[in-house]
């Protein structure tokens, strides 16, 4: 059941099903119901469990929420009475061995910090669960490797929760880059960040975070940058700046980077987090442009396009797509669209884009 790793052919097809063929896929693949739902567990229930992924597998055709695992017993007993689950779907961290004996649960997600990222797959894989994790996949490729070893050796899936892949207006600009609507590209800007608040959460703490915004919200700028292009870059340079010394320890508080596809189109990011506000990527290409601003919320994504159009195509609940998605390769056993492979090429060139910014020189990528 290893799923072959995700090539940009995969996005283009993605593409193709999310924009043009949309009201079809609304039409036939959701029309009846499942003979079964997938049940999912959910690893972590802070903010994007508690305000995402729960309401969004409400929504979903597929799947069914069938377990929570926390570390926190009053967490647990809220949820249970808000989703209606008995107490042997409460499981804490040190008790995913028992999965294993719950058949009502076909996936873990994990939405713990990144930094745990690893031992919470690797129980859920032990456990013959499939596994959808949360971005950045994990905190080093060493990690992220190990992942994909034990979904492979527990013949499991292991899917990144890259939900972008799924969002049409993000899958329309791959179509006009790919059709070369405006001709060969010829380079790609794209930045994300905010301003980050409480000093102690662990987004800043290198440990659990793996670093900054590069980690945590740059990481969609760069995919930005791959899935328009439909390349892998070929050499990175950067820059990281860091003003407040003393809430970004050992972390970046900004960073640039600069990337040259092997067709020669040249890619530059930038993350941040002292500001908020910059959510967008820009397209140039022979004849034209076109981008997102907003490119990567959860909702009312637009953009526009040289010609005077505008980009503003159906605002989906993204989460949902993505684990129906994920519950439909299952269910009929076919390779996923965002397997552990594409977490980690992202962590093979953030891990090159900070060793750029720390020794100044430019880093080569095989
Ligand atoms: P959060 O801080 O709100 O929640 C993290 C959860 O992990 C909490 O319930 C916390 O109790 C639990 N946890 C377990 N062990 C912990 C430890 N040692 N230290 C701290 N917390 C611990 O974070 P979040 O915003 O929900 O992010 C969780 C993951 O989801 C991260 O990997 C993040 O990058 C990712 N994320 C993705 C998106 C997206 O749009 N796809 C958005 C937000 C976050």
């Amino acid at each position: 059941m290893n799923a072959p790793p995700f090539s940009r052919r995969d996005f283009l097809k993605t593409a193709m099903l999310a924009t043009a063929g949309l009201p079809f896929a609304a039409k036939n693949s959701f029309a009846a119901e499942p003979e079964r739902k997938i049940g999912f567990a959910l690893c972590g229930l802070g903010g994007l469990s508690t305000g995402q992924i729960a309401p969004a597998l409400q929504q979903t055709k597929f799947c069914k929420l069938t377990g929570i695992i926390t570390g926190s017993p009053e967490k647990a007993k809220r949820w249970q009475a808000r989703y209606n689950l008995p107490d042997r779907s409460v499981y804490n961290y040190e008790t995913m061995s028992r999965l294993a004996d719950n058949p009502d649960i076909d996936v873990v997600y994990v939405v713990t910090p990144n930094g745990l990222h690893a031992d919470h797959t690797i129980a859920a894989a032990k456990a013959g669960k499939h596994v959808l994790c949360e971005k950045p996949m994990e905190v080093s490729t060493t990690k992220c490797q190990q992942m994909i070893d034990a979904c492979k050796a527990a013949g499991k899936q292991l899917a990144i929760g890259y939900r972008l892949h799924f969002e049409p207006n993000n899958l329309e600009c791959v179509r006009l880059a790919r059709e070369k609507v405006f001709g060969n590209l010829k380079s790609i800007e794209a930045a994300f960040g905010f301003h980050i608040g409480d000093p102690k959460q662990w987004r800043l703490n290198r440990a659990l975070s793996g670093g900054g915004p590069m980690m945590d919200v740059g990481i969609y700028a760069l995919q930005a940058t791959r899935y328009l292009s439909g390349e892998e870059p070929a050499s990175v340079t950067a820059k990281a700046t860091t003003t407040d010394k003393e809430k970004f320890r050992g972390i970046e508080e900004s960073l640039t980077w600069q990337m040259k596809f092997p067709s020669g189109v040249t890619g530059s990011g930038m993350t941040t987090y002292a500001f908020s506000g910059m959510d967008r990527f820009n397209v140039t290409a022979e004849r034209g442009s076109f981008g997102l601003d907003p490119a990567y919320g959860y909702h009312g994504l637009r953009g526009t396009r040289s010609d005077g159009q505008i980009i503003k195509m159906p605002d989906i609940d993204q989460f949902a797509a993505e684990m129906d998605d994920f519950a439909q390769c299952i269910l009929a056993n076919r390779p996923i669209r965002v397997p552990g492979e594409e977490g980690l090429r992202d962590l093979k060139i953030i891990t090159a884009i900070y060793e750029a910014a720390r020794t100044g020189k430019p880093v080569e990528l095989a």
